[in-house]
C-alpha cells in the first residue's frame, strides 16, 4: 500500500513539473512579430524608367501572411508605403493589426520613412494629411498616442540627411528600427548605438519585398501574452531585435525576383531581362555607397554630441569611428 502511494506522488511530481516547465516556458517565450513587412500595396518602385512599370512588390497580403505564420510569428502585421490597401484582405484575422511605413518630410528637407503601428482606417486618412508638415505629423501621433518609429536612419534609401536629422531620431522618436533585414550589418548596428545612447525603444522587421526574405527579422517582446501586451512591451522598451541584416546574396536574389515578376506581369519588358547580369554590380555598388554613408554620419553624428555636451565616451567613439 505504502509502495502504491509513493508510486502516485512520483507520477504526480513528474506531471506538476513537466506541467510547470511546459507554463513557464510558454510564458517566458513571449511574442515574436516582424515589424516591417511589403505587399504589393506599396506602389511602384522608385527607379527613374523602371517606376512606370515594376512594383515595389509583387506579394499578396494572404501569402504574406501565411508565410510568416509558418515561421512561427504570434502577431502579423504588414507596412506598406503610405498605403492600407492591403488591409481589407488580412482583417478577419484574429492575430492581425495593421501598421504602415509612412514617407514623411523633416524639417531639414530629408525625406524619412516612419513605422507607424497599430493604426486604424481614420488614422492612415490623418497620417497622410501630415506628412509633409512634421510638426504637425508629431503633435499628431502624440495626441493619438501612436507608437512610432525612425526606420533605416543610416541608409541613404530616402536620399541625402542633414546633422539635426539625427538630433530628431534621437528626441522625437520613441523607437529606432535597428535591425532591417536589409540593411547592412554597419547601419543596423549605428542605429542600435544611436539608441542605446538616446534611451530610445528597437524594433525590427525584414523590409521584406520579396517573398523568400519575408520574416528573416523581428521582434520578440519576452513575456507578452496578447497584442496589447506585445505593443506595451515595444513602448516599454522591452523589444529584443531578432533575424538576419541584408546582405549582398539576399538583395541579388531579390531584386531579380521582382525583376521576374514584373515580366510576368508586363510580358513586353521581357528585353529588360537582357540588364539582369548587371543587378549583382549595382548591387556591390550600393551597398558600398550605403557603408560609407552609415559611417560617415556615425562620424558626425557622434563628433557633434562630442562637441555639445563634452560626452568623452562619444568623443572616444567618434576617433574610432573616424
Ligand atoms: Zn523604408
Ligand atoms: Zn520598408
Amino acid at each position: 500500500m505504502v509502495h502504491v502511494r509513493k508510486k502516485q506522488t512520483d507520477s504526480q511530481m513528474f506531471f506538476a513539473s513537466v506541467t510547470v516547465l511546459y507554463w513557464s516556458r510558454h510564458y517566458n517565450k513571449g511574442m515574436q512579430c516582424d515589424l516591417h513587412v511589403h505587399t504589393r500595396h506599396s506602389g511602384m518602385c522608385t527607379i527613374p524608367l523602371l517606376r512606370a512599370v515594376c512594383r515595389e512588390c509583387y506579394n499578396e497580403p494572404p501569402a504574406v501572411y501565411e508565410k510568416l505564420k509558418r515561421l512561427g510569428m504570434d502577431l502579423v502585421t504588414i507596412t506598406d508605403h503610405d498605403s492600407i490597401d492591403g488591409l481589407e484582405e488580412l482583417r478577419s484575422r484574429p492575430d492581425f493589426f495593421l501598421s504602415e511605413e509612412v514617407t514623411c518630410q523633416l524639417p531639414s528637407g530629408t525625406q524619412l520613412h516612419v513605422g507607424v503601428y497599430d493604426i486604424t482606417d481614420r488614422d492612415h486618412i490623418e497620417l497622410q494629411r501630415r506628412r509633409s508638415d512634421f510638426e504637425a505629423l508629431l503633435a499628431w501621433l502624440g495626441e493619438r498616442d501612436l507608437f512610432f518609429s525612425a526606420n533605416h536612419v543610416f541608409s541613404s534609401l530616402t536620399g541625402r540627411r542633414a546633422i539635426e536629422d539625427f538630433e530628431l531620431f534621437a528626441s522625437a522618436f520613441p523607437a529606432l528600427e535597428t535591425r532591417n533585414g536589409h540593411m547592412l550589418p554597419r547601419a543596423n548596428e549605428n542605429a542600435a548605438a544611436l539608441a542605446d545612447y538616446a534611451g530610445r525603444a528597437e524594433v525590427g522587421g525584414s523590409d521584406a519585398h520579396a517573398m523568400a526574405s519575408v520574416g528573416c527579422a523581428y521582434t520578440v517582446v519576452p513575456r507578452a501574452r496578447s497584442r496589447h501586451e506585445y505593443l506595451e512591451g515595444l513602448r516599454l522598451g522591452l523589444g529584443k531585435v531578432r533575424g538576419e541584416a541584408g546582405g549582398f546574396r539576399k538583395l541579388t536574389r531579390d531584386v531579380l525576383w521582382i525583376g521576374w515578376h514584373m515580366v510576368r506581369a508586363n510580358p513586353w519588358t521581357l528585353p529588360l531581362a537582357t540588364l539582369a547580369p548587371a543587378v549583382p554590380l549595382v548591387i556591390l555598388w550600393n551597398y558600398a555607397q550605403e557603408s560609407v554613408f552609415a559611417r560617415w554620419w556615425m562620424a558626425q553624428y557622434l563628433q557633434a554630441r562630442a562637441a555639445r555636451g563634452g560626452d568623452r565616451s562619444a568623443e572616444r567613439a567618434a576617433e574610432v569611428a573616424a
